[in-house]
């Protein structure tokens, strides 16, 4: 078959999966089976280049680098919504309405209303064009190469549609469950918590890197579709095409023709928000007609033809019995507030975050005080607020500890950081358990059959101290322990013996150094190529590493400068574990650089600098960090200094733009 046949088949193909998989949560083939066909598609887009699409479902992955946002105008004024608070205002704006249009009966859609970002996004000729933040309604922030890596935004309509050119308006959000994990993977590395779903979608949209958003599990909910079509009489129809389209158009959406319906809609809503997997803070009521919309029209700041409907936030007061103090995995203090039981949107709350030193503080929160909790975005409600007309007369301001609770060290807290930390690596039970669990666990070393209740049970046993120790287990050790048969016992060994092929990346991300998460650990292992090359690296080195700051690198520094930490990589080093990089990733797939030497140097378009890398090491070049009169090219980005620019020329090196690359890797 043709090659560019079969992209065009592949990339189809994945559309459409991609379509079953996030707007309609209905997959129809296994995720492996998608990996495979995506791997395919990568391949082949790599060997022919020519064939570049930024809209392929390849391009996900991200990489794009964008240094400063443009501002774009809309081609329509992006409305604020007039809000509302009980049903009196609804009736009033009910009224209003039917009195301007001289009618009684009116259909209404009502939507909820979804809490996160909103954005823009113009297709042209069925190709997502352009994606603009809302701004100040004029004019906002071209973020396409950041909303073109968020799943259910489709890159491509479907061929058998009428609707070609059109904008659709939506939020960006971050549902519920997938912001718990981003907190989760930042309390792993030591680092703060996002603070609520909605700011860190709206964050993640300005973020550089494209890839750091890829990573994060975005979604987009459309509530408009702006096209010219004459076909779309009603609100309701262009929903329901949007959805056509390929669009995630919540369904909870109703066409209704009378307020009482509105009303039954807001109070269900009112309590099953909180079923909802993303934050919703309202519902909106639109009028259905197209038509009578364009009566309507807008005041000054919204349309005459929405109203949303807020919902009330839920509050509850309660006792704050105890303060408590939590180690975490890389020694890390969070304080945690224990409360007499309290019924909040319909869970029982016993416990809340306090974040960390200066929260309390800035609250003032005290043992036996009555506080006020809140339920935001997040699963663990926060304390907003201390009700002081209730503060007992003898209560003392709270004095944060200065000792580690678990192994009574004296706590560090770095300048500038807001957590406190035990910095008795070795000897903090909590400590050392953890940086066990956080090894096998799945993103990390995925080891089958040790859960953290077996590894817990591991280390009280005093059979592993670290997870070296692991690799020296035997079945007959493991047989003795309380509810363990010699099948789980296999397993387990087994599940050990397996982890030794887990990748180079993977274990330095196991290896649990502060600040090094997931992605860190990848941009490592792929600088590095080995741990000895990253642990002789100076800070110097680091920093100039792709995303290392400094408060990364001297974590790394440290870690490395610890003995007990080097003899346990020795270890590892000899059970066999893979403390380097298969060379399988960079497979040659020509020699058309053979001999050459490049340096990649400023900012792309449609590659990061590492995919360029990869590519001149596919095709047999030497990619080299600094330019002297033995460099033969130079691939200069944007921004790309001015001193390293005149060297070039004084060396009479040849300089290539990003397309002039491309040319000539398949021109030859
Ligand atoms: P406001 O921010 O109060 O001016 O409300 C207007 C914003 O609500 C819009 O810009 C949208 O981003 C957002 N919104 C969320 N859900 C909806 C919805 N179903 N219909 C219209 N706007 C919505
Ligand atoms: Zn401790």
């Amino acid at each position: 078959m043709d090659v560019k046949v079969q992209i065009e088949e592949l990339r189809k193909s994945l559309n459409e999966h991609n379509y079953n998989y996030y707007a309609l949560d209905a997959a129809t083939i296994s995720d492996k089976e998608f990996d495979l066909k995506l791997k395919e598609l990568q391949i082949l887009e790599e060997k022919h280049p020519e064939y570049f699409d930024q809209n392929s479902p390849t391009q996900r992955v991200g990489g794009v680098v964008t240094k400063n946002f443009a501002t774009t105008a809309h081609e329509k004024r992006i409305y604020s919504l007039d809000n509302s608070y009980s049903k009196e205002d609804v009736l009033e704006w009910q009224k209003r309405v039917q009195k301007s249009l001289g009618i009684d009966d009116l259909e209404f859609v009502c939507e909820l209303k979804y809490d996160g970002a909103s954005i823009s996004i113009i297709y042209e000729d069925g190709k997502l064009k352009r994606a603009v933040t809302r701004g100040d309604g004029y004019k906002g922030d071209e973020v396409t190469n950041n909303v073109r890596t968020i799943k259910t935004v489709p890159l491509q309509i479907p061929e058998n549609t009428a609707a070609k050119n059109f904008e659709v308006r939506g939020e960006i959000i971050l549902p519920f469950a997938g912001f718990e994990k981003m907190n989760n993977d930042l309390i792993e590395i030591g680092e703060t918590r996002y603070a609520n779903p909605r700011n860190t979608a709206s964050g993640s949209l300005k973020l550089q890197d494209s890839a750091v958003v890829a990573q994060r599990p975005l979604e987009c909910l459309i509530y408009s579709l702006v096209t010219d079509s004459s076909e779309i009489k009603t609100h309701f129809e262009s929903l329901n095409l949007a959805r056509k389209l390929g669009f995630k158009v919540p369904a909870e959406s109703r066409l209704v023709n009378n307020i009482e319906a509105v009303f039954e809609f807001i109070e269900y809503w009112n309590i099953h928000r909180h079923d909802l997997p993303y934050e919703t803070d309202g519902v909106v009521i639109k009028v259905n007609s197209t038509y009578y919309q364009e009566e309507l029209g807008f005041t000054a700041k919204s349309p005459r033809w929405a109203i949303a409907y807020k919902f009330e936030t839920e509050r509850a007061s309660t006792l704050l019995k105890e303060i408590t103090y939590q180690v975490g995995r890389t020694g890390a203090i969070t304080p945690v507030a224990n409360l007499e039981a309290v019924q909040l949107a319909g869970t029982v709350v016993r416990r809340a975050s306090l974040h960390n030193a200066d929260q309390i503080e800035r609250l003032d929160i005290r043992e036996n005080d009555t506080v006020f909790v809140e339920k935001g975005g997040e699963i663990i409600p926060k304390i907003i607020g201390v009700d002081l007309a209730l503060r007992p007369e003898n209560s003392e301001p709270t004095i944060y500890i200065t000792n580690c609770p678990e192994c009574q060290t004296l706590l560090v807290r770095k300048e500038g950081e807001a957590q406190h930390y035990c910095p008795n690596f070795y000897g903090c039970p909590p400590q050392v358990a953890g940086r066990i669990q956080h090894f096998i666990s799945r993103k990390a070393m995925d080891i089958d059959g040790i859960g953290s209740e077996t590894s817990t049970l591991l280390y009280q046993n005093h059979l592993i101290e670290s997870y070296a120790d692991l690799y020296e287990l035997t079945v007959e050790q493991l047989l003795p322990l309380e509810r363990m048969a010699q099948k789980s016992a296999d397993n387990i060994i087994n599940g050990i013996e397996n982890s030794k092929k887990v990748p180079f990346e993977r274990v330095l991300f196991g290896l649990g150094i502060r600040y090094v998460g997931e992605t860190v650990a990848k941009k490592l292992a792929n600088h590095y190529k080995n741990s000895d090359a990253l642990a002789a690296a100076s800070f110097e080195d680091l920093v100039l590493v792709d995303e290392i700051g400094e408060r990364i690198a001297s974590s790394i520094i440290q870690f490395f400068a610890n003995a007990e930490n080097i003899k346990i990589l020795e270890r590892l080093k000899v059970y066999g574990l893979q403390l380097q990089i298969e060379e399988s990733g960079s497979k040659i797939i020509s020699d058309k650089f053979l001999g050459k030497s490049f340096v990649v140097s400023g900012v792309f378009t449609n590659f990061s600098r590492d995919e360029l890398k990869l590519l001149i090491e596919r095709n047999s070049g030497k990619n080299v960090g600094s330019i002297s009169s033995k460099t033969d090219f130079i691939v200069a980005g944007e921004n790309m200094g001015p001193a390293k620019l005149e060297k070039a020329v004084k060396l009479g090196i040849t300089i290539l733009s990003e397309e002039d690359f491309m040319k000539f890797l398949n021109e030859g």
